[in-house]
């Protein structure tokens, strides 16, 4: 699939770092980035987008398997169901998968977030082995199925390998459950060494991922700080981190040590790290990440879903921290969704209204957007201009199901209603790295993506129905 390029466009209104600017002219770069960007009256005659139009959000968090789950874990089995019941669920489900299955799930997946409002995503990917536990002939077999999902797509690929060794804090070793994500240093080493080229001829950026504190004990973790220096320098590393009350005890238990406070002895966390989830964080925390410039990935639905708790937004925000969203168990794939999951839940903790407006920016979807797609493009390891000069050429077109439904029409108001309204999140054209992937809201090869899934989960129900689940 080859999609169309542009060579840059004319915007009526777009959502730039320094607010909402009118009759702005970019032009794109061979590497798909913003090479100028100047307001005028479009004297290239640039193609012009009437609606309002956003830069493309990174998805930070993404374990792309779990969106063929959506919907089987939301019955009560357990007197009290936790993320460790749902967990188990998730374990048994992937056991369910064949390679053909999980670059379909993803080829589905990346479709959707597309038209969700997102340009990248952020793999963090843990499913490596076979049904049986075994390295497949080359172990990097599942990360390519992502690689091709990606490039069928069209979205913007962070991929990370995970390093998935332990059941939890004190090395304990992997359950049985937990097969197929377990990997030994040197066939980690060796899978990084080989995606490392097929990665760079696709435009991809490879990261590094211990999986937790609870999958990696502190030496594993300091032998990826130093395969990360041998083999990918710089590169973004993404760790889950204080998700559940239960971590933090058991990390407290093991160490003495919260698991954030660990992880900033363990390493030298800096721009390059997005800590996923943080939910459960201390004062002296929070100011820690803040300082160190790393990305907090939020995953606002899922970690409602699962029944998490609610991030320190105001707290972390006034001390200038840097978030980023993701759809993690990819329960949702639209990014105004998550982003007001996560305003509502701060609403609903303080009792108060329109809490993460900034003072630059009181349109609180204005000020979300902005921010998510800065969060997203560090954690990814993308540059972090939006559409700005030196940014991606990756943006959105919000279009309007019904027009002349509002009253208002300057985009701020526009875009708190795609945010707020409930009434639909829309897409026209997406636009990642300079090509057109989405024109007018569809994909070109959106029908034989949705076929393809379908016929994977065909497959799917007759294995769950084999093993007396279904
Ligand atoms: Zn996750």
């Amino acid at each position: 699939m080859t999609f169309q390029g542009l060579a840059g466009a004319h915007f009526k209104k777009a959502l730039t770092p320094d607010g909402w600017v009118r009759n702005l002219s970019v032009r794109f770069d061979d590497r798909g980035l913003i090479a100028a960007a100047d307001c005028d009256d479009n004297p290239a005659q640039l193609p012009v987008y009437d609606n309002p139009v956003v830069p493309g959000i990174t998805d930070l968090h993404s374990h792309a398997f779990q969106y063929a789950m959506a919907g089987l874990s939301e019955v009560r089995r357990n007197p009290v169901d936790s993320f460790w019941s749902w967990r188990d669920i998730m374990y048994f489900f992937a056991l369910t998968l064949s390679p053909e299955d999980t670059q379909a799930i993803a080829e589905r997946l990346y479709l959707s977030l597309l038209k969700g409002g997102y340009t990248g995503v952020v793999e963090f990917h843990y499913l490596h082995n076979d049904i049986d536990g075994r390295y497949y002939t080359r172990p990097e077999e599942l990360s390519l199925g992502i690689f091709e999902a990606a490039r069928a797509t069209g979205l913007d690929l962070t991929h990370l390998p995970v390093f998935y060794a332990h059941s939890n804090f004190g090395g304990l070793p992997p359950t049985e459950g937990q097969r197929r994500f377990i990997l030994g240093p040197d066939t980690y080493v060796r899978m990084i060494e080989d995606l490392k080229g097929p990665a760079a001829a696709a435009g991809h950026t490879l990261g590094i991922a211990p999986h937790s504190l609870r999958a990696a004990t502190p030496e594993e973790i300091g032998l990826l700080m130093n395969i990360r220096a041998d083999i990918l320098p710089g590169c973004p590393v993404h760790i889950h981190v204080a998700e559940q009350t239960k971590e933090v005890e058991g990390s407290l238990a093991s160490s003495g040590r919260r698991p954030v406070s660990q992880l900033f002895d363990l390493a030298e966390v800096d721009r390059s790290w997005c800590l996923i989830h943080a939910t459960h964080l201390d004062e002296n925390e929070v100011a820690m990440i803040a300082r160190a410039g790393a990305t907090v990935g939020l995953c606002p639905l899922t970690e409602a879903n699962l029944g998490d708790g609610i991030f320190p937004a105001p707290a972390f925000l006034e001390q200038g921290g840097i978030f980023g969203i993701g759809s993690d168990s990819n329960i949702a794939t639209v990014a105004a969704q998550e982003l007001q999951q996560l305003e509502y839940s701060q609403r609903l903790r303080d009792r108060q209204r329109n809490v993460l407006a900034g003072v630059q920016m009181p349109h609180v979807a204005t000020n979300l957007w902005s921010r998510a797609a800065q969060g997203g493009a560090r954690a990814a390891g993308r540059p972090e201009q939006g559409i700005a000069v030196g940014g991606m050429a990756s943006f959105v077109e919000l279009t309007m199901a019904e027009p002349g439904a509002l009253p208002q029409t300057d985009p701020e108001t526009e875009l708190d209603f795609h945010v707020f309204g409930g009434r639909g999140f829309q897409v026209g054209d997406v636009i990642v790295r300079g090509r057109k992937v989405i024109s007018g809201g569809h994909h070109p090869s959106e029908d034989r993506i949705v076929a393809d899934y379908a016929r994977a989960m065909a497959r799917v129900a007759q294995r769950l129905s084999d093993r007396g689940t279904a």
